[in-house]
C-alpha cells in the first residue's frame, strides 16, 4: 500500500517552510499555488500517491557559483549567480535571467516556480527554470557589462543548451546583455544553436518578442474585459515600471484606444493627467534601455507631468493597472486604494506584484485580476515559437507572430475561465491558472512514474 500524502493544506505548509528557511518569497509562491491545487486534488488519489505537490515544491536542482569580473578600476569584484532549473516534465528548463542586487536564492526559486505553470498554460512544450545574479547593471560602463555577462556564462554554459534550458531575458537582462551572453556561449562551445531567446534579430532572435510580454498583458486584460462585455478603449490605466514591459504594456493600451497616466522606476513615479502618448514612450525608452536615465526626468522634459519620489503609482484613480516593474511592488492598503478609486480590472505584466494580501482585497471586491502567471505569459509565448524558429531555422514575420500570440493568450484565457469560472459570472483567474498550468505537468510526471 503506498502511502498517501494526505496531509491537511497547513501542515503541507510547515513542512515548504521547514524545507526552505528563510525563503519567503518561495514559500509565498507554494502557498499561493498550493491552497488552489490541495482543492483541485482532494478527490484524486492519484497524484497524493505520486507525491506530486511535493515533488513540484522542490526544484530539480539548484546550480549556485561564483562570479569573478574586473572592473574598469582594476578591482576584482565578486558576485553569485544561480541557474534554478524546477521542472522539465513538460520540455526543456525555459526562463529568464535576473540581474539586480535584489537577486537571492529564494526569489530565484519563486520564480522557476510560478515560471513552470506559467509556460505549461502557453500549450507549449516548455518546462520551468530561472537564474540571475545579484549583480547591478546599472551604472557600469558597456565593458563592465561584458565582462560580468561572459564571466557569469564561463559557468552557466554547461547547464544550459537548447534541448536542456534555454535561458532569456528578465529585470536588467536585455538585448545588450543577451549578446554578450550568446556570444560567450558560441566561444565555448564552438556551436551555434537557439540556447538563448530574446536575441538580436541579426543573430536568431524573434521578431515581436521584445513587444510580446507587454503587449500580452494588455490583450490578456482584452480578453478579461470582453468576458464581461467590456473593452480596453477610452479606459484610463495606471501601469508601474518604465522598462520593457511597461512601455510596450503602454504602447498596446494605446493602440487600443486607451489612455496611460502613469510610469515608474525605483526612485518613484510619474503622473502625466495628459496621457503619455507614442512619442512620449519612444522617448521613454531611449531614455531607460539607451541613455541608461531616471524616469524622473520625465517631468523635467514634459510639461504638465509630475514626479513623484520613492511613490508607487496606486493613488493615482484608474479604470485599469497594470504592474510592470517587480515582485510586491502592490500592497494591501494599495489594493484597497485602488479598489476604492473604481478600477475595474488588474493585468500584472510583472511576477507576483500583487502581496497575498492584496490579491486577497480584489477577490473580496470582485475586481478582474490576471496573475502574472498568466497575464504576462506572451514573452515566454515567444520565446517558444524563437525556439522554434531557431530549429527549423526559419523566421516568422511581425504580422504572423502578432496573430499567434494574440492567439495563444485568447487560449490562455479560456483555460483560466475552464477552471477559474466561479458560477456566478466572476472568474477566479488565480485559480484557474494553477489548476490548468498544474493539471498538464502533473499529467506529464505521473506518466513517467517515479523519476
Ligand atoms: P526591465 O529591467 O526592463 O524593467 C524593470 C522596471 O522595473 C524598471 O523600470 C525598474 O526600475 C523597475 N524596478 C525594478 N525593481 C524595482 C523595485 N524594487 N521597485 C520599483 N521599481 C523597480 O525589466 P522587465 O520590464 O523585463 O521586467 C519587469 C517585470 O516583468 C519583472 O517582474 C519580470 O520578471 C517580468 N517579466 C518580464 C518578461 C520579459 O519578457 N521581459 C517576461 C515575463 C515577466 P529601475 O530602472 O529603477 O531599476
Amino acid at each position: 500500500m503506498a502511502v498517501s500524502d494526505h496531509v491537511d493544506f497547513p501542515t503541507f505548509m510547515e513542512g515548504v517552510k521547514r524545507r526552505n528557511p528563510g525563503q519567503t518569497e518561495f514559500v509565498q509562491a507554494v502557498q499561493e499555488v498550493a491552497q488552489d491545487i490541495f482543492d483541485f486534488i482532494s478527490d484524486k488519489e492519484e497524484y497524493h500517491e505520486a507525491q506530486i505537490l511535493r515533488r513540484i515544491a522542490e526544484p530539480d536542482r539548484v546550480i549556485s557559483f561564483r562570479v569573478c569580473w574586473e572592473d574598469d578600476n582594476h578591482n576584482i569584484r565578486v558576485q553569485r549567480g544561480w541557474r534554478v532549473q524546477n521542472n522539465n516534465a513538460i520540455g526543456p528548463y525555459k526562463g529568464g535571467i535576473r540581474f539586480h542586487p535584489s537577486v537571492t536564492e529564494s526569489v530565484l526559486k519563486f520564480l522557476a516556480f510560478e515560471q513552470t505553470f506559467k509556460n505549461s498554460l502557453t500549450g507549449l512544450p516548455m518546462g520551468g527554470g530561472k537564474g540571475g545574479a545579484n549583480f547591478n547593471p546599472r551604472g557600469k560602463s558597456d565593458s563592465e557589462v561584458m565582462r560580468f555577462c561572459q564571466s557569469f556564462v564561463n559557468e552557466l554554459y554547461r547547464h544550459i543548451g537548447p534541448d536542456t534550458d534555454v535561458p532569456a531575458g528578465d529585470i536588467g537582462v536585455g538585448g545588450r546583455e543577451i549578446g554578450y551572453m550568446f556570444g560567450q556561449y558560441k566561444r565555448l562551445t564552438n556551436r551555434w544553436e537557439g540556447v538563448l531567446t530574446g536575441k538580436g534579430e541579426e543573430y536568431g532572435g524573434s521578431q515581436m518578442r521584445p513587444e510580446a510580454t507587454g503587449y500580452g498583458a494588455v490583450y490578456f486584460l482584452q480578453n478579461m474585459l470582453r468576458h464581461q462585455k467590456n473593452d480596453v478603449d477610452r479606459k484610463t490605466a495606471v501601469i508601474s515600471g518604465s522598462g520593457n514591459v511597461a512601455t510596450h504594456a503602454a504602447e498596446k493600451i494605446i493602440q487600443l484606444g486607451g489612455k496611460v497616466l502613469t510610469l515608474s522606476d525605483s526612485g518613484g513615479f510619474i503622473h502625466d493627467p495628459d496621457g503619455i502618448d507614442q512619442e512620449k514612450i519612444d522617448w521613454v525608452k531611449e531614455l531607460k534601455s539607451v541613455k541608461r536615465g531616471r524616469i524622473s526626468e520625465y517631468a523635467d522634459h514634459f510639461t504638465g507631468a509630475t514626479f513623484h519620489k520613492g511613490k508607487r503609482p496606486w493613488n493615482v484613480p484608474c479604470d485599469v493597472a497594470l504592474p510592470c516593474a517587480t515582485q510586491n511592488e502592490l500592497n494591501e492598503d494599495e489594493a484597497k486604494k485602488l479598489v476604492s478609486n473604481g478600477v475595474i480590472a488588474v493585468s500584472e505584466g510583472a511576477n507576483m506584484p500583487t502581496t497575498l494580501e492584496g490579491v486577497h482585497v480584489f477577490h473580496e471586491a470582485k475586481i478582474i485580476y490576471g496573475p502574472g502567471k498568466e497575464a504576462n505569459a506572451g514573452g515566454v509565448a515567444v520565446s517558444g515559437l524563437e525556439m522554434s524558429q531557431n530549429s527549423g531555422r526559419i523566421s516568422w514575420n511581425h504580422g504572423k507572430l502578432g496573430e499567434m500570440l494574440t492567439d495563444l493568450m485568447e487560449g490562455i484565457h479560456g483555460k483560466c475561465v475552464e477552471y477559474g469560472d466561479q458560477g456566478d459570472g466572476y472568474v477566479d483567474y488565480v485559480k484557474g491558472a494553477n489548476i490548468a498550468g498544474f493539471k498538464k505537468v502533473a499529467d506529464a510526471m505521473l506518466a513517467f512514474g517515479v523519476v
